[in-house]
């Protein structure tokens, strides 16, 4: 027998018991008449002691051990009396009376604490071993938690989880494919799926009126701190619903999981914002709305002064931010190099600092008269000690590099509070994305989606603005999911297509089963897919979702650990018919 208990459960209610424990030798500490080693698993850490005294051999092989040495000892559960209240075994440890080594270690190359000494490739390329470390351990336990959670609470509503096939031919998400050669039909490729969208409406096509599926996607994207090339998501897929009734449905679902899971309650209605609002209100689709800080526009109000930046400007806006009109003349500089950056694309920042003995100083003070200056303060509500930060020039880019400074000085407030979770809906979207390189519209969701009933008509004559019936729940800043009341229709569906530029061949080439399907009984109906990666790092407070994810990739999309992606044998070529032509 390998063990009586695990390493986190022994408690003094134990004491006197004779127990057989196994597991990893986490610290080793000699000192000299007694030598303590705590000894490590899945469950926890508990301490065994050796004393010299009175066991002079089991020590001297105790001192032998190596960090991550995998043992196995007998012994009696003491009190201790020095109690570690920190840990669950803190009160007893193990007065040990045999010990048999299961397996020697290397020494490790990095240290296996909270607090590891390893560099990030290090702890890639040795995954495993960075998965003994409580911070990983924990998360992964929240993963299962929240999949099980989810599989319950769904299953509970009446939705069944269906499997997806993996080899598909190629779902338009937005992304590229991944694409796997087939052997036996050579020249063919199979795709992976961006997600199971088109199979889980044909499933409501075939009368499975609630499904799910806690589900692998492939994107092959350029990765950011929240990407992976392959990630995981809660897909589901309704029949017979409205909008609301899907919105109402997975609302329900999160409460649970914030209930079951955090112990929070979230008792106020999600908010539901129309796209527009969002834009114009927070510079972006996925606002945070734990804090205020509303972007303004003053645009009328500041135009026609004789100051020309603000004169050549399409939009002028600002956002105002209590408490900041102390800002130093460095502080300033600073947050006019954040917007200017590149990626953010600001040409200037103005600000105008209202103090606190009521009086306005600002950079364009040449300007503008102390009532005018007072005028915008009014706008923004501000007052007496508060910092208005002003950016004009064209209205999106303008209105997303507010966005961007809301963040930014939420982040230097200090308002972005981890404890705190404030869910919205961003409903409304644009349907359709005009893509100026290639001319043509994209869909903004994908090309199921429908229009609003009232927009339909828009397709033809203004596709730009026709406002689809899609939806993204939005948690702190962070997209959680997004979904749409799909097409039902065989017509309509045709008319989304060719608004997108496909010719009738190319939309029944790529298409044709799903419009096909369509011939035959599809019910209204709608879904949502949820990023259950981005939903575990949430719940965890991390902001990537790479340690919720067992073995994820690096930056360059590579698993160093296996190091894959690797080259194939030239006889895997042959057998799938493929000729490399890569250029060194
Ligand atoms: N398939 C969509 C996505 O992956 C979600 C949905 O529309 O249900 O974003």
């Amino acid at each position: 027998m390998y063990r009586t208990h695990n390493c986190g459960e022994l408690t003094l209610k134990n004491k006197g018991e004779k127990v057989i424990l196994s597991g990893w030798v986490q610290r080793l500490r000699n000192l000299g008449g007694m030598t303590f080693i705590d000894l490590r698993d899945r469950y926890g850490i508990t301490q065994l002691v050796f004393n010299m005294d009175t066991n002079a051999d089991l020590c001297k092989e105790a001192r032998k051990l190596g960090r991550e040495y995998v043992i196995r000892i007998e012994g009696i559960v003491e009190e201790r009396s020095n109690k570690n209240p920190a840990i669950p075994t803190g009160d007893v440890e193990i007065k040990a009376g045999k010990i048999d080594i299961l397996n020697k270690a290397e020494t490790p190359p990095f240290t296996i604490e909270d607090d590891t000494d390893g560099g990030d490739e290090l702890l890639m390329k040795y995954r495993y071993l960075d998965l003994r470390r409580n911070i990983l351990k924990k998360n992964l336990e929240l993963r299962h938690l929240m999949a099980q959670e989810t599989r319950k609470y769904l299953s509970g509503q009446g939705f069944i989880e269906i499997e997806t096939p993996m080899l598909i031919k190629s779902t338009p998400e937005g992304a590229r494919d991944f694409v796997v050669p087939s052997r036996i039909n050579p020249g063919e490729f199979y795709a992976l799926p961006q997600s199971p969208q088109t199979f889980k409406q044909l499933i409501m096509v075939a009368g499975y009126d609630k499904y799910f599926q806690i589900v692998r996607c492939f994107r092959d994207e350029d990765l950011r701190a929240d990407r992976q090339p392959e990630f995981t998501q809660i897909d589901c897929e309704m029949s017979f619903v409205t909008r609301d009734d899907i919105l109402n449905a997975f609302e329900e679902l999160i409460r649970h999981l914030f209930k079951a899971v955090k112990n929070i309650e979230i008792n106020q209605k999600f908010l539901r914002l129309p796209y527009k609002e969002a834009m114009e209100n927070y510079g972006t689709d996925k606002p945070d709305i734990r804090f205020n800080m509303k972007i303004k526009e003053i645009t009328e109000l500041v135009k026609g002064k004789g100051f020309t930046i603000f004169d050549n400007s399409e939009y002028i806006g600002g956002i105002y931010a209590q408490g900041c009109s102390e800002y130093s003349r460095k502080q300033i500089d600073e947050l006019t190099d954040f917007v200017k950056k590149p990626q953010i694309g600001a040409k200037g920042l103005i600000s105008v600092k209202y103090d606190t003995d009521n009086t306005f100083k600002s950079s364009v003070d040449k300007y503008y008269t102390r009532e005018e200056l007072a005028g915008w303060a009014k706008k923004f509500n501000a007052r007496p000690g508060g910092l208005i930060l002003i950016l004009a020039g064209e209205k999106t880019n303008t209105l997303n590099a507010l966005g961007e400074l809301r963040l930014e000085m939420a982040r230097q407030v200090g308002l972005q509070d981890k404890n705190k979770f404030a869910p919205l809906w961003v409903v409304d979207f644009p349907l359709l994305e005009w893509n100026e390189e290639i001319k043509r519209y994209y869909a903004m969701h994908h090309p199921f989606t429908s229009p609003k009933a009232e927009d339909i008509d828009k397709l033809e004559t203004d596709p730009g603005n026709t406002r689809a019936n899609a939806y993204d729940l939005v948690i702190n800043g962070v997209e959680l999911g997004g979904g749409s009341v799909r097409i039902h229709d065989k017509n309509l569906q045709q008319r989304m297509f060719k608004a997108l530029g496909f010719t009738e061949e190319e939309a029944d080439r790529q298409f044709g089963f799903l419009m096909n399907a369509f011939k035959y009984g599809a019910p209204p109906h709608g879904g949502i897919a949820f990023g259950f990666d981005r939903c575990v790092s949430l719940f965890a407070g991390l902001d990537s979702i790479r340690d919720v994810i067992a073995f994820p990739k690096n930056n360059a999309g590579k698993d160093v650990m296996i190091d894959s992606p690797s080259p194939i044998s030239e006889e895997q070529l042959k057998e799938l018919s493929l000729k490399l032509n890569v250029k060194k």
